[in-house]
């Protein structure tokens, strides 16, 4: 529980440029796989892609323009595969395509600074807080099509608390871009190492991948578990024990849960 949240000022993550030794050396930044760059670089980007400056400052104007060109190679698939652009049906896809897709994408807009704001707080508790899945709807960027999932978020926090909510912002934030499961888990977990400096940070995520259960490579239902540990979590079996658990607890709920609804189900029929 947070009693009585103290804010920090100045803007906690001024000081996050400095992040790469902890106090204490409880922590280290060498286990984490992002040890080359910040989860806030100094223009305020995370993890920017060259185009993300120009699309988070363009104008109105320039936003029309990108959405024209992108509608206009919605048009050249539209052809490619053998539809006929002007049909009715069809006709308005390209505009709606183009906007779709700006949304799925939308977390290379998405400022972390802009997210955590006033929502780090001081507080004397060191026991693990977990947030349990949390639902992802991203993009592959092999196929562009999408992966759906559950992340779940743990850590330890080392006197600094994240407002509850955020942990699923962030999540989200990053899942709006073209990812890789993997890299995905990894940013999450490094930008909440960045943000909070806690004992630990351990982030598990079980995603869908409609490039696999589409095109019949896997069987549909399979899912693709990944999992990013830091600090204590990466450096202390019991810890990791003890999320993983908690963690498991829930899936082997869920687990029972679909079963009993599907047992009731075939009962119903009968
Ligand atoms: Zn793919």
């Amino acid at each position: 529980m947070q009693t009585s949240p103290t804010r920090l000022v100045p803007g906690p993550v001024a000081r996050l440029a400095s992040a790469t030794v902890h106090e204490g050396g409880a922590l280290d930044r060498s286990a984490s796989p992002y040890r080359a760059a910040e989860a806030i670089d100094s223009q305020g980007y995370s993890w920017p892609s060259i185009g993300t400056k120009s699309r988070k400052e363009e104008t109105d104007a320039e936003r029309e323009a990108r959405l024209e060109k992108m509608s206009g190679a919605i048009k050249t698939l539209l052809e490619c595969v053998g539809e006929d652009p002007e049909r009715e049906g069809v006709q308005k896809t390209p505009l709606r395509y183009a906007k779709a897709m700006m949304f799925f994408t939308q977390g290379y807009e998405t400022n972390l600074r802009t997210i955590i704001n006033d929502a780090v707080f001081e507080e004397d508790h060191d026991e693990m807080v977990i947030v349990k899945n949390i639902d992802i709807f991203s993009l592959c960027e092999h196929h562009l099509v999408p992966f759906v999932g559950k992340i779940s978020i743990g850590y330890i926090p080392n006197k600094r608390v994240l407002g509850l909510s955020k942990l699923a912002r962030i999540a989200e934030m990053f899942s709006r871009r073209l990812q890789v499961q993997e890299r995905l888990t990894k940013q999450i977990a490094t930008a909440l190492q960045d943000i909070l400096q806690p004992v630990g940070v351990a982030v598990t995520m079980e995603a869908s991948h409609m490039c696999m259960v589409m095109r019949g490579v896997q069987k549909p239902g399979s899912s693709t578990v990944t999992s990013c540990m830091l600090g204590a979590f990466r450096e202390d079996p019991k810890t990791r024990e003890e999320f993983l658990r908690k963690y498991l607890q829930t899936l082997r709920r869920m687990v029972k849960a679909k079963k009993a609804t599907s047992e009731a189900k075939q009962t119903h029929k009968k």
